[in-house]
């Protein structure tokens, strides 16, 4: 039962916020292959290693209306959710 699980997928850090999830499945349907509900009905990584395209990997965590799912890329960025960028955030 742990807060936050994390994989490393096509070089990017995918992170699910498990206490966040509200169990919509959204994720799944867009990667089922990647995510799943486990027997707490909460989103997480199937055990099994997976191949998948990095933009359908993108539009599965974006597509999570709580933003339980972060995805970091190569150089530390965060994509997901998308941060306003408005001002507030700096890049160094
Ligand atoms: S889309 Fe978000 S809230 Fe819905 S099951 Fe996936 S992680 Fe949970």
């Amino acid at each position: 039962m742990e807060g936050i699980e994390e994989r490393k997928i096509n070089g990017l850090t995918v992170r699910i916020k498990r206490y966040n999830c509200i169990a919509t499945g959204n994720c799944m349907k867009v990667a089922g292959e990647l995510f799943q509900f486990d027997e707490e009905q909460i989103s997480s990584f199937r055990p099994e290693e997976v191949t998948i395209n990095r933009e359908r990997l993108i539009e599965a965590c974006r597509v999570c209306p709580v933003g339980a799912l972060v995805v970091i890329d190569e150089e530390g960025k965060q994509i997901v959710p998308e941060r306003n960028s408005s001002g507030g955030e700096k890049s160094e």
